[in-house]
């Protein structure tokens, strides 16, 4: 096998394939190849048949017109002063009875509500965050998302919504952070930035008049799952899945190498996946067990969100209810050994894994979590009740960098992996039909991204006290202080960072330009150095 999945890897992660962007002719090079190898295993009949499943998506939007605000006479210019959200509509509206409903929060459970004193209105002016800014410690922090403000003020018959940025220590320059895939809101949204904001006078009583002028419309993108059944006759299905499109030249604003345009190859994230995807079918058509029927499912659009994952749990060709469980890998290629392979899922079917704690391979060294959600398309799945497995080896320096190349994979351990993982597929073949269940996570969905960055790529594997890194971003603020690969963070500020929860929790915090110090360890000694936000 090892020979094969050099093959894949090497041809997947080609510059030829320009970074395997969704919706790219790269992206298609890719698909060509996927599918070539499934014709090669005989998947051309109805027993054995692979599909492409295409699928459309809004992708932030383009101006088609003039975009304008006045609010009280005021004129605000686009991008400089505002700029509408993604799922916005486009108007042309004259309002005179537009009321300011401070943070928009309405919390029964805490006694609190912005609208009690407000009649309901056509549009509304609403500031980010909450009484308690956007401390996650708060117990208004989940009334500071902004897709619940605007549902709230939908509810009080809002026709048109001005998102305001009220607190001067907040960085807003938060465009690219709203570019990204959003649902149909059907009426004029639009963001204020704080120098804009700070022209209005929300203490007076009055309401206020707003013409808002919004032309826009959503970018449309294409992208394409591949699918491959295996049907042996069986009621149930376990599907198999990894994501193959990557970056391309970080045209999306999801490179980490600083600005450079180069091919970011994937060769880890993930092409290793999409050969594995291929090598487990080879071994599964060939098995002679056929308690399930195999779906195995190579995901586009991941690195935009999950796109392409969500699309089919919502597109299925086949009844989700028979869809037994899933198993997910995406970056199974840098396996090492202080690090070993991380297998998550476990608490999303506990009885039908537990084996799982037992289980050895070729001295693989395994770390188990219970959760069901991450930064991967196994989440889709688990948000549609499906138990699901996901396979990781962990971050590295060259994570969403053009140095992700075939030759840096550890061919050899990834076979162990795949082998490890018809191990576990075979136990389960005696487990009939798993039960789902929900497991604990935090509740993040939706969360724009207005907090600062350090810059550092976390080592979600590490056990130990702190925060380790697996890499630094150059120019950014961890780089600037000197930092750099393998430290352990263990503080912020007055902050201690006992692990990435609250190393997230911490960074929240602080805003951008803010000036503290973080406290590393670098080959056992501890380091503080200053830091600038
Ligand atoms: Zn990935």
């Amino acid at each position: 096998m090892n020979s094969l999945l050099k093959r894949h890897i090497y041809v997947l992660a080609a510059d030829s394939l320009d970074g395997r962007r969704t919706g790219t002719a790269g992206e298609q090079k890719a698909i060509q190849y996927i599918l070539s190898q499934y014709e090669l295993m005989g998947f051309n009949n109805t027993n054995k048949n692979v599909t492409k499943q295409k699928f459309e998506f809004n992708y932030g939007y383009e101006y088609t017109g003039a975009n304008e605000i006045r609010i009280n006479d005021i004129a605000f210019k686009r991008d400089v002063d505002f700029f509408p959200l993604p799922g916005s509509a486009s108007a042309n509206l004259d309002l005179k009875d537009v009321r300011y409903a401070g943070y928009g929060i309405q919390a029964a459970d805490l006694n609190y509500n912005d609208y009690s004193t407000l009649k309901d209105s056509l549009a509304y002016i609403i500031s980010l965050g909450s009484p308690e800014g956007e401390n996650p410690h708060s117990k208004y922090y989940p009334y500071t998302d902004v897709s619940y403000k605007i549902k709230t003020a939908i509810q009080h018959g809002a026709k048109g919504i001005i998102i305001i940025n009220t607190d001067s220590s907040r960085y807003d320059d938060i465009k690219k952070d709203f570019t990204k895939n959003a649902a149909d809101k059907n009426i004029p949204i639009v963001f204020l930035k704080y120098s804009a904001a700070s022209k209005l006078n929300l203490s007076g009583q009055k309401p206020f008049s707003a013409q808002l002028t919004i032309a826009i419309r959503p970018v449309k993108r294409e992208g394409t799952n591949v699918l491959a059944y295996l049907n042996n006759n069986s009621q149930n299905t376990v599907i198999i899945g990894a994501h193959y499109d990557h970056l391309g030249h970080g045209e999306d604003g999801n490179s980490l190498s600083g600005g450079a345009h180069e091919i970011h190859n994937g060769a880890d994230d993930n092409a290793s996946g999409t050969a594995a995807v291929i090598e487990l079918a080879r071994i599964l058509t060939t098995s002679k067990s056929k308690h399930n029927n195999y779906l195995f499912i190579h995901f586009s659009g991941e690195e935009l969100g999950l796109i392409g994952s969500k699309y089919f749990v919502e597109h299925a060709p086949i009844d989700t209810a028979s869809i037994n469980y899933m198993i997910n890998m995406d970056m199974i290629g840098r396996y090492q050994q202080d690090k070993g392979l991380e297998i998550s899922g476990l608490g999303t079917s506990p009885r039908a894994f537990d084996f799982i704690k037992k289980i050895e391979y070729d001295s693989l060294k395994i770390k188990l979590s219970e959760h069901g959600v991450g930064p991967t398309d196994h989440t889709s799945f688990y948000y549609a009740n499906i138990p699901v497995l996901n396979f990781f080896t962990g971050t590295h320096e060259d994570y969403h960098k053009p140095g992700d190349d075939a030759h840096k994979i550890n061919y050899d351990k990834q076979v162990s992996i795949i082998y490890l993982i018809t191990q576990i597929i075979d136990s389960l073949n005696n487990k009939g039909v798993l039960t789902f269940s929900k497991t604990k996570e935090l509740n993040t969905t939706d969360m724009p991204a207005f907090k600062v960055k350090l810059g550092v790529i976390p080592d979600y594997m590490f056990e130990g006290y702190g925060l380790r890194i697996d890499g630094v971003n150059s120019g950014q603020p961890a780089s600037n202080a000197g930092m750099q690969k393998g430290d352990v963070i263990i503080q912020i500020g007055d902050y201690p960072v006992t692990d990435i929860m609250s190393y997230m929790k911490t960074l929240s915090m602080f805003s951008k330009g803010s000036k503290t110090t973080i406290r590393f360890i670098r080959n056992n000694q501890e380091t503080i150095a200053d830091l600038q936000f």
